[in-house]
């Protein structure tokens, strides 16, 4: 495949070239070869961007919504469609195994433009009867929205973020990560090829600087990032300074709670999806384990077991499961946190060492015997490492699960519904999961509590995220006014 776009940023509905923006190389993380190269939009491409989507909005926003919905619902198909291709395109930029970009990115990403594609005839304001007079809302789009990616899904990142705001009438600056800036590129030319009219959908490349340059320009409304809690600091309060909307999609160090009566099978399951799939670089992940002390041996030796057959090696190959950090970077940091969880007394089960060879490869790792000061147990590593900790009573679980900065998701392993249910409200989170882990759904919302993030993206509940309502008020008799 070649895997070098056609130029580094996708404008106006066509690809453009600025080689005066800093050389960004794109590495392929299983090889660590240089795949493909892009340029860093310069100021003249974010002018032209923004100057692209502010144009061509209107007229987007003026069509209806079943106009704007079926070209949505084409890219959908067109996306299906190519899902081979653009699965491998997500692999060699990324690293995730095909078996798994095959049916968790374009596949995403497609769910969303056929979701929001069916919603965006269905938006409507509602009516308020006031006696004689009465009220109409009209729910209206909110202009030009940028979407800054982060590294792990760069296509459903794109499609998350690009369908909900094109189904409202808004059109779309998006700035993917510097480490993977392929696959939004394809999201424009699918969207483009499906009909969305030029202007709509923007694809700008670059470091943090570029997203910073974004926030900050007059000609945006609302600013939606996948990222990390520093960097949400940060472009929510430079949002915040030019009053713009903004969703944030942070990080998190979510809980699993494993109890007692649970089918461990299934724990080990929501487990190992909740801290290996993509080598862990899951936002929600359910990296803090908490097993009842009656079984913590028995879901620790099933885990093992089950880790022992995982596939580690070329992501291409359909039968590998587990592929290789998405960079030499991360891989550092991930290292790291392992050697610190060492030195700070947790007791490696398996795992905790790079594999030679010129990828990014890492052992799934676990730890067990974790207590709640540690560093493993605080802050969000990115990477395959599990950390399993021991309890015996819940409302001591509870207390230690919501002892966090974060709360984006939680999970419970139990077969009494009531707990299970009782737990769940009890969450400080904004996505659980009872008996399963990190299903994500569009048809559900999505999102984080404190400072994992602010509004939800999928569902329902994106388009109060990407739309505003106006209220008209309609008298009908004269107006009494005092003189
Ligand atoms: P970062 O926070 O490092 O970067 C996210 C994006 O923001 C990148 O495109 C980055 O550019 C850009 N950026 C960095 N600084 C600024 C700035 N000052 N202004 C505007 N944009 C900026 O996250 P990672 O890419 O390392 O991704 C990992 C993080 O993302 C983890 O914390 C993870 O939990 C979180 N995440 C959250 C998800 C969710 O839905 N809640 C889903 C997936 C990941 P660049 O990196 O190119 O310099």
């Amino acid at each position: 495949m070649n895997t070098q776009p056609e130029a580094s940023h996708f404008i106006n509905g066509a690809y453009v070239e600025d080689t005066a923006g800093a050389k960004i190389d794109v590495v392929y993380p299983a090889t660590g070869e240089v795949i493909a190269t892009v340029h860093a939009a310069t100021p003249a491409i974010v002018d032209m961007a923004l100057d692209a989507a502010r144009t061509a909005q209107a007229a987007w926003a003026a069509m209806t919504g079943t106009e704007r919905g079926r070209i949505l619902r084409r890219a959908a198909d067109i996306m299906r469609a190519r899902n081979h291709d653009l699965s491998v395109l997500e692999t060699y930029d990324t690293g995730k195994p095909y078996q798994e970009t095959s049916v968790a990115d374009a596949t995403s990403g497609a769910d969303a433009l056929e979701y929001f594609g069916g919603l965006a005839g269905a938006l409507t304001g509602e009516h308020i009867q006031l006696g004689e007079d009465w009220v109409y809302t009209r729910r209206e789009p909110l202009g030009v929205c940028v979407g800054i990616g982060a590294w792990n899904y760069p296509t459903q990142i794109a499609c998350w973020k690009g369908a909900p705001a094109l189904a409202c009438g808004n059109a779309v600056v998006f700035k993917p990560s510097e480490t993977t800036p392929l696959c939004a590129l394809k999201v424009a030319e699918i969207l483009h090829e499906a009909g969305l009219p030029a202007g709509l959908y923007n694809v700008i490349q670059g470091m943090g600087e570029v997203g910073a340059k974004l926030v900050t320009d007059a000609r945006v409304d609302k600013v939606s990032l996948t990222g990390s809690v520093p960097t949400g600091r940060k472009v929510y309060a430079a949002a915040a300074a030019g009053m713009k909307h903004v969703t944030m999609e942070l990080g998190g160090k979510s809980p699993m709670i494993v109890f007692e009566d649970a089918d461990i099978e299934n724990a080990v399951s929501g487990a190992i999806l909740g801290n290996f799939y993509s080598s862990g670089q899951v936002c929600s992940n359910g990296t803090r384990v908490f097993v009842h002390k009656d079984i913590k041996e028995a879901f620790l030796e099933r885990l093992s077991e089950r880790l022992a057959g995982a596939v580690i090696g070329d992501p291409m190959d359909p039968a590998t499961s587990f592929g290789p950090m998405v960079s030499r970077n991360q891989l550092d940091i991930v290292l790291k946190y392992i050697e610190t969880g060492k030195a700070e007394g947790a007791r490696l089960v398996t795992g905790g060492a790079e594999i030679e060879g010129d990828g990014y490869f890492i052992q799934p790792t676990v730890f067990a015997d974790v207590t709640d000061g540690m560093t493993i147990a605080r802050e969000e590593i990115f990477g395959p490492v599990m950390a399993v900790f021991d309890f015996e009573d819940e409302a001591d679980v509870m207390a230690r699960a919501n002892d966090t900065e974060f709360g984006l998701a939680a999970g419970v392993f139990t077969r009494d519904l009531a707990r299970a249910h009782r737990v769940a409200a009890r969450f400080e989170a904004g996505t659980c999961y009872i008996n399963t882990y990190n299903d994500a759904p569009v048809e559900a919302p999505f999102g984080g509590v404190k400072a994992s993030g602010v509004g939800r993206e999928n569902s329902k509940a994106a388009i109060e995220h990407y739309s505003q309502v106006k209220s008209v008020y309609v008298r009908m008799g004269d107006v009494e006014a005092p003189f």
